[in-house]
């Protein structure tokens, strides 16, 4: 398939005051259908008129919103759920449009959203404050939780719906504004997202869509009326957000990159991990934060665990995500080859590669950015295909001869996003999950992302900031706490004293 001409495709443009903002944005950038190879629609990138434009409107809408009583915010935040849940057919379609995520990945990241929404529902006791009565004589101390204002969410290629959907709920419901900058690879979920919340009724200017790229991120980074920003990306990006934001006077949350480890002692059952492997290591093509990349072999597993998984990968399908496919593309042409240099890496470091994804047959365009599942063993932890986040199919073994020595590598990586044990020992998995320096652990659980009830972060190079996304962590990063000291007099209190108040 041939690129139609870039001109007369169309743009997706912001989200601005309820309605689509064209804006006067002199640039656009490509947005492509990966599983065609072809530039689909381009998407405005925003200006600093365009970026004005988008801060003004969530901070004039921002103290009516703040002022809504939260049984109305808590209405509006119920349609949004059952719109959510009635039509995320379509917005599934538009994932694997533009990303290239096979179509049951795709709701299954939207199903991921739905719950922190649902989540948000709950407001009215989310954000209920303390109360002490009578700490001194006749005195009261109560505390509130307040929304910031103007919030910024800056989300990644690889989750065009979830990432954006594990802030903003939190966000609005607490009586913030929102300013999305999605990822301008793919942009549309988060327009026909600002669609649906226009449909259940929030009000003009609480939920915005800010198109762009660095230009959009900087502006909001350093922006007065921006109060705190949301980040998820790679570990470089969320190492500049964080400081930039900070250094600007914001709250800032960034979730950086991954690399996890799967680690795999004598006694697991070796079926129950390769299939666990196969799923996180291949589902998304491996464009998750939450994939498994390296599998950590106890021996003597490694050569019998190889061996099923190898058997697994060629039963998988690769092709469009429209089709009935177990794996859909990569991002761009750039990315898939950037992810398939790293065989050729790790080979010349002295793995070996016991399957080479490329040039695999697939049921898709011949232009489409593929990659097949690619599997390499005896990976040296000092080859870059070992040390740096891959972010595509190719799964990595590496084999050590002891539980201490799987731990010990784990903690000495870089990040420390997610991790998982494979074992029937519960006094080993007691003992990981107490030793490992990891945010999320999984045990016997190859993804362990935690639900909306609980907080999503990594540790290390994978969360710059202290605040985790959702859960409680969630709700503190969206609010502010105010303490009020009260009294109501009673003539007997009278009289003037300089010292400090003493209980
Ligand atoms: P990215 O860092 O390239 O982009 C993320 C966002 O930052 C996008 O909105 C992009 O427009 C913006 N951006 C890119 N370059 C910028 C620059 N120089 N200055 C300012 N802003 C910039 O990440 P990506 O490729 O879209 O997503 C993949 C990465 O995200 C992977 O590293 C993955 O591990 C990570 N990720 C992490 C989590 C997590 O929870 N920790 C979740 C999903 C993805």
């Amino acid at each position: 398939m041939t690129n139609a001409p870039v001109s007369t495709l169309p743009v997706v443009p912001h989200w601005i005051g309820g309605v689509e903002h064209v804006g006067t944005d002199e640039r656009t950038a490509p947005v492509y259908d990966p599983a065609l190879g072809a530039v689909t629609k381009n998407v405005s990138l925003a200006n600093a008129a365009t970026i004005e434009a988008a801060v003004a409107t969530a901070k004039a809408a921002y103290p009516a919103w703040r002022d809504l009583s939260l049984t109305r915010r808590q209405a509006i935040l119920f349609k949004f759920r059952e719109l959510l849940d009635s039509r995320k057919g379509e917005l599934a379609e538009i994932i694997t449009a533009e990303h290239g995520k096979v179509l049951s990945d795709a709701l299954g990241e939207i199903s991921r959203g739905q719950e922190v929404v649902e989540f948000a529902t709950g407001l009215a006791h989310h954000l209920k404050g303390e109360y002490s009565e009578q700490v001194s004589t006749g005195i009261d101390v109560y505390s509130l939780r307040q929304p910031l204002g103007v919030v910024g969410i800056i989300s990644p290629f690889n989750f065009p719906a979830m990432v954006p959907m594990w802030f903003f709920p939190i966000a609005i419901a607490a009586g913030n504004t929102v300013v999305l900058k999605p990822s301008e690879k793919d942009p549309s979920a988060a327009l026909w997202l600002a669609e649906l919340w226009k449909e259940a009724g929030l009000p003009d200017g609480v939920f915005t869509v800010l198109q762009g790229d660095k230009e959009a991120v900087d502006g909001l980074l350093t922006h007065p009326d921006v109060r705190a920003i949301s980040f998820v990306g790679s570990t470089p990006i969320a190492r500049y957000v964080y400081e930039t934001g900070t250094a600007h006077g914001k709250r800032v949350q960034a979730l950086g990159g991954a690399k996890n480890h799967m680690l795999v002692l004598p006694d697991a059952d070796l079926d129950l991990v390769a299939d666990s492997a196969i799923n996180a290591g291949f589902g998304s093509a491996g464009e998750r934060c939450m994939a498994i990349s390296v599998v950590v072999a106890v021996e003597p597993v490694a050569d019998s665990l190889i061996k099923k998984i190898t058997e697994r990968m060629s039963t998988l399908t690769i092709g469009d995500g429209r089709r009935s496919c177990d794996m859909g593309p990569l991002i761009t042409e750039q990315h898939r080859d950037k992810v398939a240099s790293y065989i050729d890496i790790a080979k010349a470091d002295g793995a070996t590669v016991v399957v080479d994804g490329r040039g695999i047959e697939v049921d898709g365009d011949a232009h489409g950015f593929w990659l097949g599942p690619t599997l390499l063993d005896r990976v040296p932890t000092s080859s870059k295909a070992y040390t740096e986040e891959i972010f595509g199919p190719v799964l990595a073994v590496v084999r050590v001869p002891s539980y201490e020595a799987g731990v010990e590598l784990i903690n000495a990586g870089a990040f420390g996003n997610g991790t998982a044990i494979f074992t029937n020992d519960g006094g080993a998995a007691r003992r990981f999950q107490n030793e490992i320096e990891v945010g999320m652990i999984g045990i016997n659980v190859p993804i362990p992302v935690p639900v909306a009830t609980f907080s999503f972060g990594g540790w290390k190079d994978s969360l710059f900031g202290d605040t985790k996304a959702h859960g409680a962590e969630g709700v503190r990063f969206f609010t502010q706490q105010k303490a009020v000291t009260s009294r109501w007099l009673d003539p007997s209190h009278g009289g003037i004293n300089l010292g400090f108040p003493q209980n």
